[in-house]
């Protein structure tokens, strides 16, 4: 399902393959080796999705039989950007359909008491103005993270953003889309709220925890 709300963009992928492997990334009782491999297949069905309006243009080549006329992607650059440290979990995943892209990291760390993000962290490709940049961040919780990440490459040069996250909650898309109303939000589900401390509910705890097992 994709909303176009004004410029804003949505979209939240049903595929029943998605939402199986999101249903044992939800379980706690999935174990940290197959939460890791979950996350990864999931980035590479939500990336399918991300990339599906990449321009293509016509290309001459010969098959085995015959010459015809076949599409590749016309000139399109990327830029991945996974957001420290969950986001690190879903770089592969992105990486298996787009080998050649480049990679960015920015550090971020969510500040228990105020959860407002701090930066720690950004090396990011140096040409980011001719890609279009894909922000990698699982947990779209208040959105500051997610928010700050997106300046951080857009102040980069990047022209084009795609945030792609595995579980949004409605108040980390509403800030996203009022600081940033170009950036399409790619998910696998959108949840009820936050809760007190600031996690995603129903969600599927700390991702960061359960990607690494540290707790
Ligand atoms: N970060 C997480 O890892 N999980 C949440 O629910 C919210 C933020």
């Amino acid at each position: 399902m994709t909303a176009h709300l004004g410029t804003r963009r949505l979209t939240v992928v049903a595929h029943p393959l998605v939402q199986h492997k999101l249903s044992y990334l939800r379980d706690k009782d999935t174990p940290t080796v197959h939460f890791r491999k979950l996350v990864n297949e999931v980035t590479l069905l939500l990336t399918y999705e991300a990339t599906k309006d990449f321009a293509t243009e016509p290309h001459d080549i010969e098959t085995p039989l015959e010459a015809m006329t076949a599409q590749r992607l016309h000139g399109k650059k990327v830029a991945v950007c996974p957001v420290l440290r969950a986001g690190v979990g879903m770089l592969d995943g992105v990486l298996s359909l787009v080998s050649s892209a480049r990679v960015g990291f920015i550090g971020m760390y969510r500040d228990e008491e105020t959860l407002e993000p701090v930066q720690y962290y950004a090396k990011l490709p140096a040409d980011l103005e001719e890609r279009d940049a894909i922000v990698l961040d699982p947990m779209l919780a208040t959105g500051h993270s997610s928010v700050a990440a997106i300046t951080a490459v857009k102040e980069a040069g990047a022209q084009s953003v795609t945030l792609v996250c595995i579980v949004a909650a409605p108040e980390g898309i509403e800030c996203v889309h009022e600081q940033h109303p170009d950036v399409h939000i790619v998910c696998a589900a959108v949840d009820r709220c936050l809760n007190e401390r600031g996690y995603i509910v129903p969600g599927l705890g700390d991702a960061g925890d359960r990607l690494y097992g540290t707790k």
